[in-house]
């Protein structure tokens, strides 16, 4: 990757001045900007890695109303933490929050550190989560670079690598660094979050109205729609799955996964990976023996839906498998737990994966949903 140039002195004064003068004349209101608090800008920015702003503003307000504080979620029991995190997704992010509350409080402290370091040794605080809790909450000058301000400096500096390469990803931590006033670095961080959220989007960018037109070098050299510069993405791989729900008189059998892997600590139906992309009645019947110990026939398939993870695009088929008697399978095959569970409030309280909450839509309520061909 050719080394960029980092913008100049004086270029670098004028997008700090710019976009902190932005930034304090307004702003979208988020209820995490209201209290900056270690604890509550940390909560808020592990919520808000890979999900989207209005999808994380009810979970965060759930989330200090159960757990204000980090003895609060230290106490917590973990299958709680799940429960309110059931639907945000990446669950280990909601692991690592209790994890770490419970360090801290073994540790003597009812906070965060502020120091970088000390925060990075903290579970799931990376370098980007440690810089935005020193400048937003502690106002330390640590650079920041999440998705949103990779693409505005990648921008600003025209910076022509690929982004996902670790040399380009270098110089615009470097970038990043260098940009960070010592007095003002949350507002600065903050409004490069927010510049890129709200005007330097990833598509159709306004830049007429941005304040950071007259330095930034990609609209002076027509490349805005080049930047951020990326090498396309493998399209996921497709995997055929079936899901099934096994009854017994209006009640459901969930199986608690394993904390280590996909889904790891939250309840499932009885799913299983599977090699044709329309699995029968008796491959369900076969899972569930293999999940549960349980034996009998399986119905279906009630439907079938996709559902897309990072990597992954999975077609699920789903079925329904009627238990003998609501007994304790006597041997489970993969998962932690078994639970058979009656009412809607307690399936509702429990900590499922999105697709599972598909999963038992579509079997509550098959017409209703957008189905692809059995
Ligand atoms: S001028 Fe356009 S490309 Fe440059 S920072 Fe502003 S919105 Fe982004």
């Amino acid at each position: 990757v050719k080394e960029q140039p980092l913008l100049d002195t004086s270029q670098r004064e004028a997008i700090r001045q710019r976009l902190i003068g932005w930034f304090l004349r307004g702003h979208r209101v988020l209820p995490w900007r209201s209290e900056p608090t270690p604890y509550r800008v940390w909560i808020s920015e592990i919520m808000l890695q890979q999900t989207r702003v209005d999808t994380v503003v009810p979970y965060f307000e759930r989330f200090m109303a159960r757990f204000p504080d980090v003895a609060a979620l230290a106490r917590a029991d973990i299958d709680d933490v799940l429960g309110l995190w059931s639907g945000l997704g990446y669950y280990s992010r909601a692991r690592n929050l209790h994890r770490t509350a419970q360090l801290l409080v073994q540790a003597g402290h009812g906070e965060l550190p502020a120091g970088i370091d000390a925060l990075q040794k903290l579970p799931g605080i990376g370098r980007y989560t440690a810089g935005a809790i020193a400048s937003i909450a502690f106002g330390l000058p640590a650079p920041i670079l999440d998705g949103n301000a990779i693409r505005v400096l990648s921008r600003l500096a025209d910076v022509a690598g690929d982004v996902a390469a670790s040399a380009t990803q270098r110089e615009l931590w470097r970038l990043a660094a260098l940009l960070v006033p010592a007095d003002q670095a949350s507002a600065f961080n903050q409004g490069l979050m927010e510049l890129g959220a709200t005007v330097c989007t990833p598509k159709g960018p306004s830049c007429k109205v941005c304040p950071l037109c007259g330095v930034c070098l990609a609209f002076a050299a027509g490349t805005v729609h080049l930047r951020p510069a990326k090498t396309p993405k493998k399209p996921p791989r497709p995997v055929s799955m079936l899901a099934v729900m096994v009854e017994h008189g209006g009640r459901l059998l969930l199986l608690k996964r394993p904390t280590a892997g996909l889904f790891g600590g939250l309840w499932d139906v009885v799913t299983a990976e599977h090699a044709s992309a329309a699995p029968s009645p008796t491959d369900a019947a076969r899972a569930v023996a293999a999940a549960t110990g349980l034996h009998g026939a399986a119905d279906g398939p009630l439907g079938r839906f996709e559902h897309v993870l990072s990597h992954r695009l999975l077609t699920v088929t789903v079925f329904r498998f009627a238990a003998e008697a609501a007994l304790a399978p006597d041997a489970l095959g993969g998962y932690e737990e078994a639970r058979w569970v009656g009412s809607e409030d307690e399936l509702a309280a429990m900590g499922l994966a999105r697709l599972t909450r598909k999963v038992v839509e579509l079997a509550r309520a098959p017409v209703h949903q957008a189905e692809l061909p059995l």
